[in-house]
């Protein structure tokens, strides 16, 4: 099967079990197809700076984008989400489609799998998931020097940016690029942060489960 009718395929499993449970609130094809599919691959040419190895997608959700970048690149994949429900569909999906030798989940918080596999990842996504600042203090243990972090932002503040720098110098991470665009619906507007882990974090990582979230290194 082509990578594209794979995809379109997933999405179509997805927005079956979004009849019964909540995984997404757009449920025409027609729109999911670009704030889904569209909007996932937007961010190939920066995951394909990547060293090679390993890609983990962080509050996967439903599977976006990293069921769509795990296919698109080649890669094996861990899809990350602390909610089994949601993780046990991806994996059903994913099954279904037998990919499942190359793309697996992980259910439980970003934390604890960076307890399990620190420094293991060549390339991490994270759409919809935390301001930048955590998203960075919860990807820099996970990643191995030179890995990259590619941020899926609506519109970022010039506040959540500037307190991003902070974090970034703390967690051993830089931005390497920041890219803007509008999706083909013509009104979307996406964000790509583009990471590299630089460095070895100056504070013990990860901290305890929450603390990311609730209290950033700001
Ligand atoms: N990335 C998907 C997308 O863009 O469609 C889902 C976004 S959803 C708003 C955020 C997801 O992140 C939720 O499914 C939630 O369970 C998960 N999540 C939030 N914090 C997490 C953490 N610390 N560890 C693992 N998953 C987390």
């Amino acid at each position: 099967m082509e990578n594209a009718e794979l995809i379109d395929r997933y999405l179509d499993l997805i927005l079956e079990e979004n009849k019964t449970t909540n995984l997404t609130r757009i449920d025409s094809k027609e729109k999911a197809r670009i704030l889904h599919i569209e909007d996932s691959l937007v961010a190939l040419p920066e995951v394909n700076r990547a060293p090679e190895g390993l890609y983990g997608d962080l509050g996967t959700g439903g599977g976006f984008p990293g069921f769509p970048i795990a296919v698109e690149t080649g890669r094996k994949a861990i899809l990350v989400d602390s909610v089994k429900k949601k993780t046990a569909i991806v994996e059903r999906c994913v099954d279904k489609l037998g990919m499942s030798d190359r793309i697996s989940t992980f259910s439980g918080r970003i934390e604890d799998l960076a307890r399990e596999m620190p420094g293991k990842f060549s390339v991490l996504t994270a759409r919809a998931l935390s301001q930048l600042p955590s998203l960075l203090e919860l990807a820099s243990p996970l990643l191995k020097k030179g890995g990259l972090f590619v941020c899926y932002k609506g519109e970022a503040s010039p506040e959540e940016e500037e307190a991003a720098k902070k974090v970034a110098k703390k967690v051993g991470m830089t931005l390497v690029s920041k890219r803007s665009l509008i999706l083909s619906d013509g009104e979307t507007h996406r964000e790509i942060f583009l990471y590299e882990k630089t460095g070895k974090p100056t504070v013990k990582l990860p901290r305890r489960v929450g603390m990311a979230q609730h209290k950033p290194l700001i």
